[in-house]
């Protein structure tokens, strides 16, 4: 059986043909446009592409946004201008075929958990670093949804008291300290402070802006600013996680999206600040922390597998 998995993420969509084990046969990979109707055009178009050069069962589509209870409607999408948005109706008049839709982050935690580094447990939690914080709950087996179809979203739990705006609307979410985002705003500030900070400052394009891409560079090469940066922001997403093992208890964190991809130097502190801020720590059990195996592909094989099976 071959289903189609999109991930719509924040900088790219990824989509793909998945088989029943959790293998690629073919990938697509664009940039995602910032307009809606673009960015509908753009799946839409890459759903066409795999469906007319393999027999499909199934379309599955993942978004970052809270997802309505129907697996519909994106109900509110932090970091896209949905609010609403009646996707799956949108999607299925357009390629005249049933489709599923699921969010990113529970798209990835469930692909993670089939075929990746939660495989063989039964509790997990996934958080994704990406352009927000995704969440994934896997629960005795099964992704956890909540009674109106949003739960798991780990990255809008307040983290600081009347902190930074977030695109959710709150103030002080988790997302806006432990993000690929709040990664370059961490850069940006050592960067202008000087001193450690010159790589980073070196790094600035014309507008100021330090990319992603330079800031992993930087920690790869072991500059001192950006590996600073990383650990306030992974230091961040771990002493979250302290209080996510208080309330979900899982076996395993797994740590996705760009900046997990820097591998072990995002572990070491995620770990360092778990271990500091977990509720009983040195008496109680504790979570490992693995990076995504399924690297930036957890999602559109978790949402082609969550389509295959009719969810
Ligand atoms: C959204 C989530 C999404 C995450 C990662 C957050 O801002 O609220 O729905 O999973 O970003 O894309
Ligand atoms: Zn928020």
């Amino acid at each position: 059986m071959l289903n189609v998995g999109i991930d719509i993420g924040g900088t790219k969509i990824a989509g793909g043909v998945v088989d029943a084990a959790g293998g690629i046969l073919d990938k697509r990979r664009v940039d995602t446009p910032a307009e809606v109707p673009a960015l509908v055009d753009a799946v839409v178009a890459m759903a066409e592409d795999l469906r007319a050069r393999h027999d499909i069962t199934a379309i599955g589509v993942a978004a970052a946004g809270f997802i309505d209870r129907d697996r519909s409607t994106v109900i509110h999408a932090p970091n896209i201008a949905w609010r609403n948005e009646p996707l799956r109706a949108v999607l299925e008049s357009r390629l005249h075929a049933p489709v599923s839709i699921e969010n990113d982050a529970n798209a990835a935690g469930w692909g993670e958990f089939r075929f990746g580094a939660g495989r063989g447990r039964s509790h997990m939690v996934m958080l994704t670093m990406g352009t927000g914080v995704g969440g994934a709950v896997v629960s005795d087996g099964a992704l956890y949804r909540g009674g109106f179809g949003s739960g798991g979203e780990l990255g809008h739990v307040r983290f600081i008291r009347d902190g930074l705006p977030c695109g959710c609307g709150q103030k002080g979410c988790l997302e806006q300290y432990a993000s690929g985002r709040a990664l370059q705003r961490q850069a940006a500030e050592i960067a202008a402070a000087g001193g450690i900070g010159q790589a980073l400052a070196d790094a600035r394009d014309s507008d100021g802006a330090i990319h992603g891409a330079d800031i992993s560079r930087l920690v790869e090469a072991g500059d001192p600013g950006a590996l600073e940066a990383l650990r306030r922001v992974a230091g961040a997403l771990g002493e979250a996680c302290g209080g996510f093992q208080a309330v979900l208890d899982p076996e395993v964190f797994v740590i996705g999206g760009g900046v997990a991809q820097l591998g072990d130097v995002v572990l070491e502190p995620v770990r360092a600040a778990y271990a500091a801020s977990l509720p009983g720590g040195g008496d109680r059990p504790t979570a490992e922390f693995a990076v995504a195996r399924l690297g930036n592909d957890a999602g559109l094989i978790g949402v082609a597998d969550l389509a295959g099976r009719g969810r």
